[in-house]
């Protein structure tokens, strides 16, 4: 362990270390910094962060709180066509939710790239009076096509050599809007035979008629995102600036802009350090904006926060937990080869959470009556168990055992299969909690469906007293009664996709949806359990866990998403 800890807050910080950490620590050592360390997690607010980004976030507040540092929450808007205010509100949840914070000693740390574009464009003017950037005249094609190949060199634009006043004039002219979309662009003035495309002269403004989210109608140029972060990542002193390995090909321009910039005086050094790491890429899930988009806007999934989207807000309605989040993020750890993630790695990591924290309860999710003819009508028995088996602290819960009683359809079968322990007639199994009961037959309607099962007790069998150890059954089944459950809409997810990579090779990821992704089930819970207030979170005995849904769900009248079943099942036989 390389990190001390010194305050409490600091100890909820994941610890492990990592390279990235390792590079902290040599500048903590050399005082390249001071200690100062200062990240940001940098959304483009064009649409609903993933679990993907909680990667990102996660380790980029992760390491600013482990190190007494701060993170910025930085917008990176300035793409005006895609971006609104709505985007913007639901990642600042989005990164609250997961339990983290940009304020630091009374300062808030909440940034927009759209705030720098007067820096921005000072700096582009700047840059062009040192002779480092031009207007490129240009067609897109012509551009495209002089770029080269990765065998042979660029071939520089015949406006490449234009004076530094030509270039000042049109730039000029560019941002006050007397050219064309696409008639000129400006460009840095870099190395067209570099063996690194992002070197050859790439364009750093271009001209875009469109109305930003926050400037409106100001600006008509617009900078790159290549231009915009470095700089936008210098102008807030950061030190570290983490980002995924696609840009590890970038960061030479990245350091070519500020490096620049500091010559002119604009920056002072040490310049903030581009540091890349792997992608999350999760079995079963998209990890893409475009095609989380695509699910939303034909209607694939219920809308952004579906409980089958790996959207964060998805997530968050599924039930899953920011600490089970925090945990996974902490498990898959943070390397430099980009890799896959099993979706059960997900799953696990949400139980280990939720195992500890989450109160059990029972409810019949299909559910089928069970009529036992030797007890008599109108007699009860309070039956108890424990709120959680591992914390006798947490006390327990009662509820009444009658002569009716709601069981799960598939506890009960005619024939039954090898290995079969559940009801079936001349068997014998244990009512959770309550007592033993020998199956004696099933009614059914007109069609052979059974619409009750019928059974006998044995009074001396109740759990908890010493009769029960008479009994040796080897099935043991949850129940409910009927004068007493309490009904409650249960919404049963699974994985959107049947195939781990739906999008691998480019194929189309709408084929490999799961038809069964949701079924929603008339279900009865244990009193008290309807009362659950939204997100409130139970174990379903036998089920798995369960969350009260936080939009459709209201004390009284329930309504549970499952999160997750209580052990992985996917791909195995029922
Ligand atoms: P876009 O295609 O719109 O650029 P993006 O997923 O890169 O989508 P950004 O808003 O640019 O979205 O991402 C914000 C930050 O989250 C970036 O620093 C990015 O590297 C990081 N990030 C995005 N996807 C992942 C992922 N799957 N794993 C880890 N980090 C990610
Ligand atoms: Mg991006």
């Amino acid at each position: 362990m390389n990190i001390e800890t010194k305050d409490a807050d600091r100890n909820d910080a994941p610890t492990a270390s990592n390279f990235i950490r390792n590079i902290i620590d040599d500048d903590n050592r050399s005082g390249k910094w001071g200690s100062r360390v200062e990240t940001r997690f940098p959304p483009e607010p064009n649409g609903y962060l993933h679990i993907g980004h909680a990667k990102s976030i996660c380790l980029n507040f992760g390491i600013a709180q482990s190190y007494g540092g701060v993170c910025h929450l930085r917008f990176d808007d300035t793409n005006p066509e895609k971006e609104s205010f709505e985007y913007v509100e639901s990642i600042v949840d989005a990164v609250k939710w997961l339990g983290f914070e940009w304020t630091k000693e009374n300062e808030e740390h909440l940034y927009f790239a759209s705030d720098y574009y007067d820096k921005l464009y000072e700096f582009a003017e700047l840059l062009i009076t040192r002779g480092k950037a031009y207007v490129d005249s240009q067609t897109a094609e012509e551009i495209r096509a002089n770029r080269g190949s990765a065998t042979e060199a660029g071939t520089p634009s015949r406006y490449r050599e234009r004076s530094v006043d030509e270039n000042l004039d049109l730039f000029r002219r560019m941002k006050a809007g007397e050219f064309k979309e696409g008639e000129h662009v400006l460009r840095a003035k870099i190395d067209m035979a570099s063996p690194n495309f992002n070197m050859r002269d790439p364009v750093i403004y271009r001209i875009r008629f469109a109305h930003h989210y926050r400037t409106g109608d100001t600006w008509c140029v617009y900078p790159m995102y290549d231009y915009t972060h470095c700089i936008s990542d210098a102008l807030e002193n950061i030190t570290h600036s983490l980002c995924t390995l696609e840009f590890e090909d970038h960061r030479p321009l990245y350091d070519w802009i500020l490096d620049e910039l500091a010559s002119a005086g604009i920056f002072t050094r040490p310049l903030p350090q581009q540091i890349e790491f792997s992608r999350l890429n999760l079995t079963y899930a998209i990890t893409s904006k475009r095609k989380l988009l695509q699910l939303v806007t034909e209607g694939h999934v219920d809308g952004w926060d579906d409980p089958r989207m790996p959207t964060i807000v998805g997530v968050r309605r599924r039930g899953f937990t920011p600490e089970g989040i925090k945990l996974f993020c902490e498990r898959i750890g943070i390397t430099k080869v980009d890799s896959w993630i099993d979706m059960s790695v997900f799953e696990g990591a949400l139980r280990d959470d939720l195992d500890d924290k989450a109160p059990r309860t029972a409810a019949v999710l299909d559910p089928l009556k069970l009529i036992i003819d030797n007890y008599p009508e109108g007699q009860s028995d309070e039956c108890s168990a424990p709120v959680h088996p591992h914390h006798p602290e947490r006390g327990n819960r009662t509820f009444p055992l009658t002569r009716e009683l709601w069981i799960e359809r598939d506890d009960f079968t005619e024939t039954p299969p090898k290995g079969y322990f559940r009801l079936f007639p001349g068997n014998k199994v244990r009512l959770r909690y309550g007592y033993v009961i020998e199956c004696t037959g099933a009614e059914k309607d007109e069609h052979g469906n059974v619409i009750a099962v019928h059974c006998n007790y044995f009074p001396d069998s109740r759990s908890g007293t010493e009769g029960a150890n008479n009994y040796k059954v080897k099935g043991n089944i949850h129940w409910l009664s009927v004068a007493h459950a309490k009904p409650a809409e249960v919404r049963v997810y699974d994985r959107l996709f049947r195939e781990p990579q739906p999008d691998a090779g480019g194929r189309d990821f709408l084929e490999a949806l799961n038809p069964d992704s949701k079924r929603v089930m008339n279900a009865y819970l244990e009193p008290g359990a309807e009362n659950a207030e939204p997100e409130q979170r139970f174990q379903f005995e036998r089920h798995g866990y369960f969350v009260a849904d936080r939009y459709d769900s209201k004390p009284g009248k329930p309504v549970f998403n499952r999160i997750v079943g209580l052990r992985d099942t996917w791909g195995k036989p029922a």
